[in-house]
């Protein structure tokens, strides 16, 4: 089976427990949650015992121990996530406005990993890893996004495969040089993971149908399309397949793109059959919303299997 690799944030989450239209009126707060969008992912990816890594940088506290002992306990190799002495871990907060949309305050850029970088431990697993899942939230962070185009291309050139989440919060998609990267990241991947209306990043006139078609004409093997509440949808070959959602109690939506995306990697890479693989990732996104805190409901196969036959539990 190839290794898995991801590149990106580790931070800490906190979590308003209320809809506010600012954070004095959404209390209270709960966390610090493990989190970061590459961290929940790969997270979920060890969690099904496929082998796995994370390139990342923390700071030389709790924040970062926190995460460190999650990922390592779930079965993900940390040797790539550097500890910088006198750094903070980064860290968000996330409420949710009256409608249910959420609102973002990051502290990355001016944290320690706004300053991932390569290191022999992170050539070490660019090197021994055969596949790369890149998050587009970290192309918008200065100097990691090159990092990540770079092992992108290494990994492509000796035969391995590129999965794409573009992971686009709106507060990220202006950050310079953005277009551009995703376009580049785009054109290396063989399999496509937007949510929604990402679907439409590059190619911005038509209906879904088209959409999809034009990115499977670009060599793109497999495109899953993640619908939030209503479910996903998986195209590949001219099949298309779709999974309802299931009925579950939404407590907390953050991570669920990620376990989702988690999942159908892992079971993507051992060649399992589509609408199965399918099936297993729309439960992992479903039992990721149950959870308060992005990381903590990502999944072992035992868990999405007792979902799969009883959804109210
Ligand atoms: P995020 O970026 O916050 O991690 P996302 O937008 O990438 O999220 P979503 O579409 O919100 O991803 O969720 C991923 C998948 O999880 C969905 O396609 C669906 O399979 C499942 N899912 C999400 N929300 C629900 C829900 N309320 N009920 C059932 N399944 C859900
Ligand atoms: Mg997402």
């Amino acid at each position: 089976m190839k290794k898995v690799l991801t590149i990106g944030e580790v931070l800490v989450e906190i979590v308003a427990t209320t809809r506010g239209e600012g954070f004095l009126q959404a209390q209270p707060l709960v966390g610090p949650f493990p989190s970061g969008a590459p961290a929940i992912f790969i997270d979920q990816v060890g969690k099904l015992g496929t082998p796995c890594a994370i390139v990342s940088r923390v700071g030389d506290d709790d924040f970062g121990r926190v995460n460190i002992e999650r990922l390592s306990a779930d079965g993900v190799d940390v040797s790539g996530i550097e500890i910088a002495p006198g750094e903070t871990t980064g860290s968000a907060f996330v409420r949710y406005r009256e409608d249910g949309s959420r609102a973002f305050l990051y502290n990355i850029r001016h944290s320690a990993c706004g300053k991932i970088r390569p290191t022999p431990a992170s050539e070490a697993l660019v090197e021994g890893c055969g596949h790369l899942h890149v998050m587009g939230s970290a192309l918008s962070v200065p100097d990691l996004g090159g990092m990540v185009m770079d092992a992108a291309r290494r990994i492509k050139a000796r035969g391995g495969t590129i999965s794409f989440d573009p992971n686009l919060r709106p507060e990220l998609l202006d950050a310079p040089g953005m277009r551009r990267a995703l376009e580049a990241v785009l054109a290396m991947t063989d399999l496509f993971l937007p949510s929604g209306e990402e679907l439409f990043l590059f190619d911005a006139a038509g209906d879904e149908a088209g959409a999809v078609e034009a990115l499977l004409g670009r060599g793109i093997r497999s495109i899953v399309v993640k619908r939030g509440a209503a479910g996903a949808s998986l195209f590949q070959n001219g099949l298309r397949v779709d999974a309802p959602p299931l009925a579950v109690e939404e407590l907390d939506p953050t991570g669920a793109g990620d376990a989702f995306g988690g999942a159908f990697l892992a079971f993507w890479l051992a060649d399992a059959d589509p609408a199965q693989a399918l099936r297993l990732a729309n439960a992992a996104g479903a039992r990721a919303v149950t959870r308060l805190g992005p990381m903590e409901g990502t999944s072992n196969r035992a868990e999405l299997d007792a979902l799969l036959q009883d959804p109210k539990g």
